[in-house]
C-alpha cells in the first residue's frame, strides 16, 4: 500500500506536470525555491524584448488544485529516513514517495538558457559591437542539445532586423560530431542548415578560458577564437542536494532504474535533467513531461499517457530543422534514439513552437 503523502522537490515542468497529475489522488506537497514556473523557451523572451518576470506562471495557482506549496531551497534529501530538509529555519518535510525533479545547475554566465543568464546576456548584448558573434558551449551535458545552433540564427537574424547585421556568426562545441549522438543524420542535417544560413560550426573546441576583456576564447590546444559577442553555454552540474546524497550515481547526478525508480531506494522516483544523463537520455522538457506521466501512472495505477520521445527544432529560415527522437530504445539499453529530421520553413517553425508551448503548458496545469 503506498502511503499518502508525495513529495515533489522542484517546481520546473517536471515536478508541476508531476503534482498536477497527482493531485487529488494523494497529498501532494511541491517545494520550490522559486515562487514562479518558466515555460523553457528563455530565447523567446530575448528575442521579444521581454524580462523573465514577464513568461512566468505563479505556483500560487496550483493550490486551487488542492497541491500544498512550500517555498524553500532543499538541501538535504535522507532517503533512509524519508526526510527532505530546508535551508530556510532549517525545516523538515516528511514524505511516503518522492518525487526529484530538481533539474540542473546552470551558472550565471551571459547566455538564454536561465532566467539569471538571461539578465547578464541582455548587459553583453547591449553594450558589445555585435560583429563578430559566437554562441560557445562550454561542455556537456546542456539542456536541449540542437538549441545552440537555433540561438545562433536566431541571434544573427534579430541582430539584422536592428539593423546591426553581424559580420560572422560561430558556434563553438566541444564534440567533434556535434549532435551524432542522436543520429549521424541529425548532426549531418544540423550542419547543412547552419551552412545554407551562414552560420559557421568549429566542432571539437574544448574550451580552456575565456578573456572577457579582450575578446578571445582559448582552446585546450592553444587555438583562439575572438568575438565581441558572445553567448557562453556552460557546463550544466548536478543539484547539490542529489550529489551529495545516497541518490546519486557515480556522475554526481540521479541514478536510476529504466522506471525512473531510484537505483537504491523504492519509494524515490527521479525525473527530467536530474537524472537524464545517467539514463544516457539529452535534457529535455519533453522528456521531465514524460517522466511526470510515468511516475504518476505509476503510483495512481492507471494508464501512461506520454511516450519517451523529444524535440528541440533548429530555427534556420527556410532549412529550418525539426528533429524528433523516440528514447524509447535507449531507455532499453540501446545505444541510439530513433530519430527523424523534419526540414520545415518558418512558418511551420512558428506553428510548431505555439504547438510545443500548448503542450507545455497544459501538461503543467496552466493553459
Ligand atoms: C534555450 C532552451 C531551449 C529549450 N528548448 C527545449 C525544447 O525545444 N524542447 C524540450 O523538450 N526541452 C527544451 N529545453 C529543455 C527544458 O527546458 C529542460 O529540459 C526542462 O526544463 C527540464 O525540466 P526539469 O523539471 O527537469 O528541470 P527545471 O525545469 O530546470 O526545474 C527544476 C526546478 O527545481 C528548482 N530547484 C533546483 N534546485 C532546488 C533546490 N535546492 N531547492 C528547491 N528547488 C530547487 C528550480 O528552481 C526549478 O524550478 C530547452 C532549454 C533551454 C535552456
Amino acid at each position: 500500500m503506498v502511503g499518502n503523502r508525495v513529495v515533489v522537490l522542484g517546481g520546473g515542468v517536471g515536478g508541476v506536470a508531476a503534482a498536477v497529475r497527482l493531485a487529488g489522488k494523494f497529498q501532494v506537497t511541491l517545494v520550490s525555491k522559486s515562487d514562479f514556473v518558466y515555460y523553457a523557451d528563455i530565447p523567446k523572451l530575448f528575442f521579444e524584448g521581454l524580462d523573465a518576470s514577464k513568461a512566468v506562471w505563479p505556483l500560487g495557482r496550483l493550490e486551487s488544485a488542492g497541491i500544498k506549496l512550500m517555498r524553500g531551497s532543499v538541501t538535504n534529501i535522507d532517503a533512509a529516513n524519508r526526510v527532505v530538509r530546508l535551508a530556510e529555519g532549517e525545516r523538515a518535510i516528511e514524505y511516503d514517495q518522492l518525487v526529484v525533479a530538481l533539474g540542473a545547475n546552470v551558472d550565471a554566465k551571459p547566455h538564454l538558457w536561465s532566467p539569471e543568464g538571461l539578465n547578464l546576456f541582455m548587459d553583453e548584448f547591449t553594450k558589445s559591437a555585435n560583429r563578430r558573434v559566437v554562441v560557445c558551449v562550454e561542455g556537456t551535458p546542456y539542456r536541449c542539445p540542437p538549441a545552440p545552433f537555433d540561438v545562433a540564427h536566431r541571434l544573427a537574424s534579430h541582430l539584422e532586423k536592428l539593423g546591426r547585421k553581424p559580420e560572422s556568426v560561430t558556434v563553438i562545441h566541444p564534440e567533434k560530431q556535434p549532435l551524432a549522438g542522436i543520429g549521424l543524420h541529425v548532426y549531418e542535417a544540423v550542419m547543412e542548415s547552419m551552412s545554407r544560413v551562414g552560420v559557421n560550426v568549429i566542432a571539437g573546441f574544448q574550451l580552456r578560458e575565456v578573456n572577457w576583456d579582450r575578446g578571445v576564447l582559448t582552446s585546450e590546444s592553444g587555438e583562439k577564437v575572438s568575438f565581441d559577442l558572445l553567448h557562453l553555454i556552460p557546463k550544466h552540474t548536478p543539484p547539490q542536494p542529489i550529489s551529495q546524497s545516497e541518490l546519486a550515481a557515480p556522475n554526481g547526478w540521479g541514478s536510476a532504474n529504466r522506471d525512473l525508480r531510484s537505483t537504491k531506494y523504492d519509494d524515490v522516483h527521479l525525473i527530467g535533467d536530474t537524472v537524464a544523463p545517467t539514463l544516457g537520455l539529452p535534457m529535455a522538457g519533453f522528456l521531465a513531461l514524460y517522466g511526470a506521466d510515468s511516475v504518476a501512472s505509476k503510483l495512481t495505477g492507471s494508464q501512461p499517457r506520454l511516450t519517451p520521445e523529444a524535440s528541440c527544432p533548429v530555427e534556420a529560415s527556410t532549412n529550418s530543422i525539426i528533429p524528433l527522437c523516440d528514447f524509447n530504445p535507449k531507455l532499453q539499453g540501446k545505444p541510439l534514439p530513433e530519430c527523424t529530421v523534419a526540414r520545415v520553413d518558418q512558418r511551420f517553425m512558428r506553428f510548431f513552437r505555439d504547438l510545443t508551448r500548448t503542450k507545455f503548458l497544459n501538461e503543467i496545469g496552466f493553459s
